[in-house]
């Protein structure tokens, strides 16, 4: 039989010592050069630029941003607004290439508003949105290097953890840095009332929202010699943080009403209720934050305190609303769960008299279904449960929960 001729016309193999050879148009090509040419595309793709930034997460525009947070927290508008803006402006300008003569800044966000209010909701709904790591860091446990408790870098661990380790999406992550009130130094008068630990800590943070490349222990918490460190730049991280800042209404009423007619908000239109929609950068700086702090905060909104009608709305309304939940898990034992109007407010009045605010709709829920989540599932016969006041009194009456002092 006549030889087979036929050779790679890459690298010249013959036909016996390839595995296969592919015939193309004019020519062939064996298996060995086909690994070769993969790993060359592979490099080469990875050392392009990001092929489209904005594929890796959907760039929402401010409008859907607001219509999804609207489906998981309720009320909010200002904040929400405010968020949906800030969050957009964010991702187009990860996007989009810097052109020389503008650079996009970020803005990071301080949300201000009562502990319970949906800060960390607002947060949280938005990375999921977006698909990028998130999470969620105590500012109390921090200290400036070298003193007792966590150091800052130790955010971004936890960043990494969420981002599975992956660093590249981690430094396209939202962290949410709760009580961000509770590193003030009294007063904001430095050389009077030096705070040196508070100070020393909103120092320590300043250094991660500048973007700026951070030596990060993957693992987390205080620094191991021997553990390798990873670098994340936290030059696109989202950075929001929230406080309730305590007593700060009481800084805004007495800036405005000092503050000259002709600008800003006239005296004739403060709602003294609500003074926290007046909040500005100067008020946070009275309340003890350094000023290069709230420099890196551009964006700073607030949270309503939530009302008896906005707690009856969270218990229903949101997409995964508690009511909701609850139904679901009683559907799976095959009993039909239904509230009515009565059971409802029974548990809005609850959460209200002990002051408990959406946080506490949960430990009410918990404490009047306890009994029947425990006994419905290893009973035949019953298929429906009724909560009306008279079912949730009983049940509430009888729990720990009842027994807590009206704050
Ligand atoms: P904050 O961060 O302001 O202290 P959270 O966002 O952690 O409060 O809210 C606690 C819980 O209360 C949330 O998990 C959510 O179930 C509920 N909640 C609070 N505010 C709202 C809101 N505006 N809309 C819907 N649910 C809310």
């Amino acid at each position: 039989m006549a030889k087979d001729n036929t050779s790679c016309s890459f690298c010249g193999r013959e036909r016996e010592e390839t595995d296969i050879l592919i015939a193309g148009i004019s020519g062939h090509i064996c298996n060995f050069c086909i690994n070769q040419a993969t790993d060359i595309v592979k490099q080469e793709i990875k050392v392009a630029p990001a092929v489209n930034a904005e594929e890796s997460f959907k760039l929402l525009k401010p409008k859907d941003i607001m219509s999804h947070l609207n489906e998981y927290v309720i009320g909010q508008d200002d904040a929400k607004k405010i968020l949906s803006v800030a969050v957009y402006n964010h991702y187009k300008r990860l996007s989009y290439p810097t052109n020389d003569d503008v650079e996009l800044e970020k803005s990071n966000i301080l949300l201000v508003g009562r502990t319970g209010t949906g800060k960390t909701l607002l947060a949280k709904t938005i990375a999921k949105m977006l698909n990028v790591p998130f999470c969620v860091a105590d500012a109390t446990v921090f200290t400036q290097a070298g003193y007792v408790g966590e150091d800052v870098e130790s955010i971004l661990s936890r960043l990494l953890q969420a981002a599975n380790y992956d660093v590249e999406a981690a430094e396209k992550g939202i962290v949410f840095i709760d009580e961000i009130d509770k590193i003030s130094r009294k007063g904001d008068n430095p050389s009077i009332t030096r705070d040196v630990t508070s100070e020393g800590t909103q120092q320590a943070l300043l250094k991660l929202l500048e973007g700026s490349e951070v030596q990060v222990p993957p693992e987390g918490g205080r620094k191991h010699p021997e553990a390798k460190m990873v670098t994340i730049n936290t030059k696109n991280i989202l950075f929001v943080a929230g406080g309730a800042f305590d007593g700060i209404e009481r800084l805004i009423e007495s800036r405005i009403k000092t503050q000259p007619l002709g600008f800003g908000a006239s005296k004739n239109y403060i709602d003294e209720d609500n003074l926290l929609e007046h909040i500005g950068p100067q008020d946070v700086k009275k309340f003890g934050l350094i000023p290069e702090l709230i420099g890196r905060f551009p964006v700073i909104t607030h949270l309503n305190p939530l009302d008896a009608a906005a707690l009856r709305r969270i218990l229903t309304e949101p997409k995964n609303a508690l009511v909701k939940q609850y139904i679901r898990m009683f559907e799976i034992d095959g009993v039909k769960l239904t509230f009515d109007k009565s059971g409802l407010d029974f548990i809005v009045d609850k959460a209200n008299e002990y002051k408990l605010g959406a946080r506490g709709l949960r430990s009410i829920c918990e404490a009047i279904l306890t009994d029947a989540m425990f006994e419905i599932p290893s009973s035949e016969d019953v298929k429906e449960l009724k909560v009306d006041e008279e079912y949730a009194e009983n049940k509430f009456g009888k729990s720990k929960l009842s027994k807590l002092k009206v704050a």
